[in-house]
C-alpha cells in the first residue's frame, strides 16, 4: 500500500483554531439556515453596494510559531534598561504566583465586564478589595474599580469638580509639579467645556478665581509638601481640591483626606502591573460621599442575595453612560478591570506591612542616590522627599545622560541643567553604583543612610486593616484565594459569552505570549526611540494593517478604550472644523439606537447631542435624519453611526446617511465596535466614513479581562490626519498618558492579524455571520428575531424579542438571562438596544456544539416559559424567576412545585463539569438603597457563604 499523503494542515490557525465551525459543521448550519453555500449567505446579507472591491491582503497567514519568531525579533528591537525616568512610571515586581494565576490567566483574563453579578463574584470581590485598599490609602469614603489611567483620571476629577463645585468661578487649577502628560490631557479636556487652565505654583493659587485645583504628591520632580492649606481655602472659595497621590508614597506619608482632599486620583501601575511601554494599567479616583453620585467609572457595591447572603455587584449605575447617556458623569465604559485586580492582589500578597517595607526601600535608595551625589558636591533637591530628586548638572546634562545610558540606565533630563533620578523596587545597589558613576563619582557604601521624608508628613493612620490584607502570607494561601475567586466566575474558557455588540471572541494563547516578554513589558513610555524601536515597528505594521483594512489613511494608537476613541475622533473632527473656520458647528446627530459613549463622547466636546429615530425596521429614519440635518443647517458638526448598525443588520442606505452628512457640512463618525461584521467585506473608509474607532479589546482578540484594558485606536481619512491627537508630553491635545496608548497589549491584536492574514480574517467575518445566522435560524420558531435585512438574514449579532414572554408568562429578560446561568451560560447583552430584548453575537470563534448547547438552553427556557403560560408551572415560584440556582438548592428543605433535578440541571447543563453560581439572585435595590463599596466588616463573613 503507498503512504497517502493528507493536505491537512495542523498550524493553520485561522482555519483550524480561530474559527470555531468545522468546515463539515458550517455545511450542516448553511442546511439548517436553508442558504447553499457561504458565499451566498454572504451575499444575501452584505449589500453589494457597499463590498469592498479589492480583497484584503496583507500576505499570507503566518503559523504560531512563525509569529512567535517574529515575535521574539521585534521584542529584541527593544532594549529593556534600568528606568530611572520616574514621571509616573515605575518599575515594579510582578509577584510570579499574581503574574500567572491572574495576568495570564483566562479564567481571569477572559471574564467580560460583571454586569451579571452571579457569575462574577470573584471579579467582585478582587475589585472591592481594589477600592477597599484605595480608600484607606487615600483616606477618602468611597473609590471607584478603575479609571483608564492617571491623566485621564485627573482630567475626570475636573470634570468632577466642575459639577459639584459650588464656585461660579470658570477656571481649574493645576499644580506645576504635575506629570507633564496629565497636565496635557486636562487641558485637552478643558479646552472644548470652556474651562481655562492656569498651571502654576501652588503658592501663586487665586482660590476665587477656581471652581477647583489639582495637587501632585509627591510632586514630578520629587517635592512633598502639605496641602492642606491650599485646599482650607480652596473651600472657603467654595471651590474643590484634588490631589493626584502616589499610592506606593501614601503607605508613608499623610493621606489626601486627612489634607482635607475631596478627590483623590493616580495610577495603581506600580503595585505589580508592568509598565509595558504606557500601559496598560489601572488609575484609581476616590472622593468624599458628597460626591459619590459624580464618581465616573464602574463601583462595585456589597448587596444580599435571595437568600439573604451578602453578594457583590455593580453599584449607582444611574450614573453611568450605558443609562444616562449624554447626562452621564462621564462616557467611560471599558477601563482597567484585570490591571486593578492585579493592584489589588498585590496588596493582598503583601499586606500594609508588605506595602510599607517597600515604600521605605525604596526611599532609602533615593538617599543613597543623594548622598552619593551630595559627595560629589552636586546639588541634590529637594529636602524631603520619597523617591525622586532633583540634580543641578549645569552644562553637565547630555554628558551625564550618556554616560547612564552607556551603564544601561534612563535618567531624566529636566529643563537645560537638571536631571531627575526616580528609584523603584527593581533598582539593584549596583544600579546606583552605575548611575554614581555616570557622575564621576564612585560605588558608596556604609551604613544604611538616615531617611529623608518630611516627617511633619509622617503617616499616622492605619490602612489595609481589613483581613483580606492579612492573609497567612505563605503563596499556598494566595494561590488558592485567587483560585476561589477565580473559580466563582463565568468566563470564555468555561463557555460561550454571546454578549452582543462586545464581540467575546477566542483570545488564543499564542497571541498572548508576548505580553510578559520584559523587551514589552519593562519599557519606559518615555524611554528614547531607539530603545523602542521593536514597539514602534510593530504600532507602524499594526496601523498599516488596521488602515488596509478599514480604508482610512492613518491610525492614532492613543486612545485606550472603545469610548476614548470616540472621544478623540471628534476631536480630531472639531479641529478640522477650526481650522477651516467652522469651528461653530456644535451638532452631532446620533440614531437613538446608539450606544450610550456615543453621545456622552459628543457632550464632552461640547456638542449638543441630536438624536434621529429609527423607523420601524430598526434602521435609521433616513428623512427623520435629512429633516434633521437641514433643521441645524450651518451647525453639523458631525453624525455618530454604527454599522452594521445596533440592531445587527447592514443597512442599504449607509452611503444616503453618510452623504446627506457631508452635504450638511459635518463629517462621519463611525462607531467601529462592529467591524467584526465587516472586516474583509467592506470598509467603513470606503462607504464614506471620515473616523472610527476600533475596539481592540472586541474583533482583535485583546481579552476583555473582567472589564478592560482595551485599546480603542481611531482611523481617519487623509484630511483628518493632522488633527489627531498630539504627543502626551511633547505634544498638544493629547488624550491619554501614553504615547501608544496600552502598548504593551498590541502583540495580542498583530499576531492575530498575522496568524489569520488577510483571508483568514475575511472568513472570520464570514463565520461570524453565519454563527448569527445559525442561531437566528434555530431559535426563530421559538422567538421572534427583532430585525433582519432583505433578504431575512442578519448581521453578525441579532436580538431576540423576549417581550412577549411577559404577558404570557411574567417571564422578564431578567429571568431568562438568569435560568441561562443555569444552563452555563453568561447571558446575551440585556436590553440594549431594544428594553426588554436580548442581544446575541455568538463570534467566529465557537463551534456549532456550544452554539448548539446554548440554542438547546434557550429552547428549554422557552418551554418553561410555555409551561408557565399553561398552568404546569406556577406564575411565581417557577425555576425562572427562582433562577439562578446555586449548591444551597439542593440540600435542606424543598418546598418548590418542580424539581431540584430541574432546578440546577436544565438542558445545557453539564453534569460533572456543573458551572455552580456562588449566590442566589442579588438584589440590586437593596445594594444602591445600602451602600456599601469597601470590604465589609468579618462578622458579615461569618454567615456569609463562603
Ligand atoms: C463597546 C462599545 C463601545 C465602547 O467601547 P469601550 O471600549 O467599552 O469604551 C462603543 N460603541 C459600541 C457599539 C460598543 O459596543
Amino acid at each position: 500500500m503507498p503512504f497517502s499523503f493528507t493536505d491537512y494542515d495542523p498550524y493553520d490557525f485561522a482555519n483550524r483554531r480561530h474559527i470555531g465551525p468545522s468546515p463539515a459543521e458550517m455545511e450542516e448550519m448553511l442546511a439548517t439556515i436553508g442558504v447553499g453555500s457561504l458565499d451566498a449567505l454572504i451575499d444575501a446579507t452584505v449589500p453589494s453596494a457597499i463590498r469592498q472591491a479589492a480583497p484584503l491582503d496583507f500576505g499570507p497567514a503566518l503559523s504560531e510559531r512563525e509569529v512567535l519568531f517574529h515575535l521574539r525579533q521585534t521584542a529584541d528591537k527593544n532594549r529593556v534598561m534600568v528606568s530611572m525616568i520616574g514621571q509616573g512610571f515605575h518599575g515594579t515586581v510582578t509577584p510570579p504566583c499574581i503574574q500567572r494565576n491572574i495576568l495570564e490567566n483566562p479564567a481571569w483574563y477572559t471574564a467580560y465586564t460583571p454586569y451579571q453579578p452571579e457569575i462574577s463574584q470573584g471579579r467582585l470581590e478582587a475589585l472591592l478589595n481594589y477600592q477597599t485598599m484605595m480608600c484607606d490609602l487615600t483616606g477618602l469614603d468611597i473609590a471607584n474599580a478603575s479609571l483608564l489611567d492617571e491623566p485621564t483620571a485627573a482630567a475626570e476629577a475636573m470634570a468632577l469638580c466642575r459639577r459639584q463645585s459650588k464656585s461660579k468661578a470658570g477656571a481649574f487649577f493645576v499644580d506645576e509639579g504635575c506629570l507633564p502628560q496629565t497636565i496635557n490631557v486636562v487641558k485637552t479636556r478643558a479646552e472644548p467645556l470652556g474651562i481655562e487652565v492656569i498651571v502654576g505654583a501652588p503658592d501663586t493659587l487665586a482660590p476665587e478665581t477656581v471652581f477647583g485645583a489639582l495637587f501632585q504628591y509627591p510632586g514630578v520632580n520629587g517635592a512633598v509638601r502639605d496641602f492642606t492649606d491650599e485646599i482650607a481655602a480652596l473651600h472657603a472659595a467654595r471651590a474643590l481640591a484634588v490631589v493626584a497621590a502616589d499610592p506606593l508614597a501614601l503607605t508613608l506619608l499623610k493621606s489626601p483626606g486627612e489634607m482635607g482632599a475631596d478627590v483623590a486620583v493616580g495610577s495603581t501601575q506600580r503595585f505589580g502591573v508592568p509598565m509595558g511601554g504606557g500601559g496598560p494599567h489601572a488609575a484609581y479616583m476616590a472622593c468624599l460621599d458628597a460626591h459619590k453620585r459624580a464618581l465616573p467609572g464602574r463601583i462595585v457595591g456589597v448587596s444580599l442575595d435571595a437568600r439573604g447572603n451578602r453578594a457583590y455587584r455593580l453599584a449607582l449605575q444611574t450614573r453611568e453612560q450605558h443609562i444616562r447617556r449624554e447626562k452621564a458623569t462621564s462616557n467611560v465604559c471599558t477601563a482597567q478591570a484585570l490591571l486593578a485586580v492585579m493592584a489589588s492582589m498585590y496588596a493582598v500578597f503583601h499586606g500594609p506591612a508588605g506595602l510599607k517595607a517597600i515604600a521605605q526601600r525604596v526611599h532609602l535608595k533615593a538617599v543613597r542616590m543623594a548622598e552619593g551625589l551630595e559627595k560629589l558636591r552636586f546639588t541634590v533637591g529637594p529636602d524631603a522627599f520619597f523617591d525622586t530628586i532633583l540634580v543641578t548638572v549645569g552644562a553637565l546634562q547630555g554628558v551625564i545622560i550618556r554616560a547612564a545610558a552607556a551603564e544601561g540606565v534612563n535618567l531624566r533630563a529636566v529643563d537645560g541643567d537638571k536631571i531627575a533620578i526616580t528609584l523603584d523596587e527593581l533598582v539593584r545597589d549596583a544600579d546606583i553604583d552605575a548611575v554614581l558613576r555616570a557622575f564621576g563619582g564612585e560605588p558608596v557604601s556604609g551604613p544604611a543612610p538616615a531617611p529623608r521624608l518630611p516627617e511633619a508628613l509622617s503617616r499616622q493612620t492605619d490602612y489595609l486593616t481589613h483581613p483580606v490584607f492579612h492573609m497567612n502570607r505563605a503563596e499556598a494561601e494566595m494561590t488558592r484565594y485567587m483560585r476561589r475567586l477565580a473559580d466563582r466566575d463565568l468566563a470564555l474558557d468555561r463557555a460561550m459569552i454571546p454578549l452582543g455588540s462586545c464581540t467575546m471572541k477566542l483570545n488564543a494563547t499564542a497571541e498572548m505570549l508576548a505580553i510578559t516578554w520584559p523587551e514589552f513589558s519593562n519599557i519606559h513610555p518615555q524611554a528614547p526611540l531607539e530603545q523602542r524601536a521593536g514597539y514602534a515597528e510593530l504600532v507602524k505594521d499594526l496601523s498599516e494593517k488596521l488602515c488596509d483594512a478599514t480604508g482610512y489613511d492613518a491610525m492614532s494608537m492613543q486612545p485606550n478604550s472603545g469610548a476614548q476613541g470616540e472621544y478623540a475622533g471628534l476631536l480630531t473632527i472639531r479641529a478640522y472644523h477650526k481650522a477651516n473656520g467652522e469651528g461653530a458647528r456644535d451638532v452631532c446627530l446620533i440614531p437613538t439606537s446608539a450606544h450610550g459613549t456615543n453621545p456622552a463622547s459628543a457632550q464632552m466636546v461640547g456638542w449638543k447631542v441630536v438624536p434621529v429615530k429609527a423607523r420601524e425596521n430598526g434602521d435609521i429614519d433616513v428623512d427623520d435624519f435629512r429633516a434633521q440635518a437641514e433643521k441645524h443647517a450651518g451647525r453639523v458638526a458631525a453624525c455618530m453611526i454604527t454599522y452594521p448598525s445596533t440592531h445587527g443588520v447592514f443597512e442599504e442606505t449607509v452611503r444616503e446617511v453618510c452623504r446627506i452628512t457631508h452635504e450638511a457640512g459635518g463629517q462621519v463618525y463611525m462607531d467601529g465596535a462592529n467591524l467584526n461584521a465587516m472586516v474583509g467585506l467592506a470598509r467603513p473608509g470606503d462607504i464614506g466614513s471620515d473616523v472610527s474607532h476600533l475596539n481592540l479589546h472586541k474583533t482583535f482578540c485583546i481579552p476583555h479581562g473582567g472589564g478592560g484594558p482595551g485599546m480603542g485606536p481611531i482611523g481617519v481619512g487623509a484630511h483628518l490626519a493632522p488633527y489627531l491627537p498630539g504627543h502626551p508630553v511633547t505634544g498638544e491635545g493629547a488624550v491619554s498618558g501614553s504615547e501608544w496608548g496600552s502598548a504593551s497589549i498590541l502583540p495580542i491584536s498583530w499576531a492575530y492579524c498575522l496568524m489569520m492574514g488577510g483571508e483568514g480574517l475575511t472568513q472570520a467575518t464570514r463565520v461570524a455571520i453565519l454563527n448569527a445566522n445559525y442561531i437566528a435560524a434555530r431559535l426563530s420558531g421559538a422567538y421572534k428575531v427583532l430585525y433582519a435585512g432583505p433578504a431575512g438574514h442578519v448581521a453578525h449579532e441579532l436580538i431576540l424579542d423576549t417581550r412577549p414572554l411577559v404577558d404570557l408568562a411574567g417571564v422578564q429578560v431578567d429571568d431568562i438571562a438568569k435560568r441561562l446561568m443555569d444552563c452555563g451560560f453568561h447571558a446575551p447583552t440585556m436590553s440594549f438596544p431594544v428594553s426588554g430584548c436580548l442581544m446575541i453575537e455568538p463570534t467566529e470563534s465557537e463551534p456549532k456544539a456550544e452554539l448548539d448547547r446554548f440554542c438547546d438552553a434557550m429552547l428549554a427556557i422557552r418551554a418553561e416559559a410555555q409551561a408557565i403560560e399553561d398552568g404546569a408551572l406556577d406564575r411565581e415560584n417557577n425555576p425562572l424567576k427562582r433562577a439562578p440556582h446555586t449548591v444551597e438548592d439542593l440540600v435542606g428543605d424543598w418546598d418548590r412545585p418542580y424539581s431540584r433535578e430541574q432546578a440546577c440541571f436544565p438542558p445545557g447543563a453539564f453534569r460533572v463539569d456543573k458551572y455552580w453560581p456562588p449566590v442566589n439572585r442579588v438584589d440590586n435595590v437593596y445594594g444602591d438603597r445600602n451602600l456599601v463599596c469597601t470590604c465589609p466588616p468579618m462578622e458579615s463573613y461569618a454567615d456569609a457563604a463562603e
